[in-house]
């Protein structure tokens, strides 16, 4: 399957990406954790993408776009791919179609995952993180805590809370995703690719998707 998943920080696309990858193979690719990974491995790229990263501000679209660019003509795209966090933006979505144009991809769809702002903040403030950049498992120290406290399980490194999860990081980042990425919507509207799907369970988020693809 070739999906977008939007939805706000918090939403829940890269657990509904994850899920889906079980599926059928398709590959999730999340912008976040590619910068993350740049970031923690210390290369130019990182060291761009940090400063506007705390912040909760989107990484310039030039460097944004010269990363997918890239990633969507590795040869794991071809059976499918989850975009999780990537386009942000109305330039990086017209820059999109134009890519996907240029190497032959057809989207299947593109879904809106719609979660009440109160659920969203309380889930960024308990969401910690694997520090390792190359597992970045996610944990919620409410639902879903490691087994040991600051331990992830699965491979052993220092669970954390991420530098743009500070309730002042993740209003400005609520912000941000109203002003610059809401308006992919009505874009996507427009194209005929968008299907909303409005939960805070991504059992069923999953489930409305593989039905609307006929799995
Ligand atoms: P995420 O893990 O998707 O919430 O992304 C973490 C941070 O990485 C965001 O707050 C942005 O600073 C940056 N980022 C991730 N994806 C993009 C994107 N497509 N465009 C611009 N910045 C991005």
């Amino acid at each position: 399957m070739k999906l977008i998943l939007l939805g706000a920080p918090g939403a829940g696309k890269g657990t509904v990406a994850k899920m889906l990858t079980a599926i059928d193979g398709s590959v999730q690719i999340s912008t976040g954790d590619i910068l993350r990974g740049e970031v923690q491995a210390g290369s130019e790229l990182g060291r761009k993408a940090e400063e506007y990263m705390n912040k909760g501000d989107l990484v310039p679209d030039s460097l944004i776009m010269g990363i997918m660019e890239k990633r969507l003509q590795q040869p794991d795209c071809a059976q499918g791919f989850l975009l999780d966090g990537f386009p942000r933006t109305i330039p990086q979505a017209e820059a999109l179609k134009e890519l996907l144009a240029r190497i032959d991809i057809t989207l299947d769809m593109v879904v809106s995952i719609e979660v009440p702002r109160d659920v969203i903040l309380d889930r960024l403030t308990t969401r910690r993180t694997c520090a390792n950049s190359a597992c970045q498992a996610i944990y919620n120290v409410k639902s879903s805590p490691p087994q040991k406290e600051g331990v992830c399980d699965k491979c052993g490194s220092p669970v954390i809370q991420r530098d743009d999860e500070t309730v002042a990081a993740i209003n400005h980042r609520l912000e941000t995703y109203n002003q610059k990425t809401a308006p992919l919507v009505g874009f996507y509207e427009k194209e005929g690719l968008l299907k909303s799907i409005t939960g805070t369970s991504s059992d069923a988020v999953v489930n409305t998707i593989k039905s609307e693809l006929g799995m």
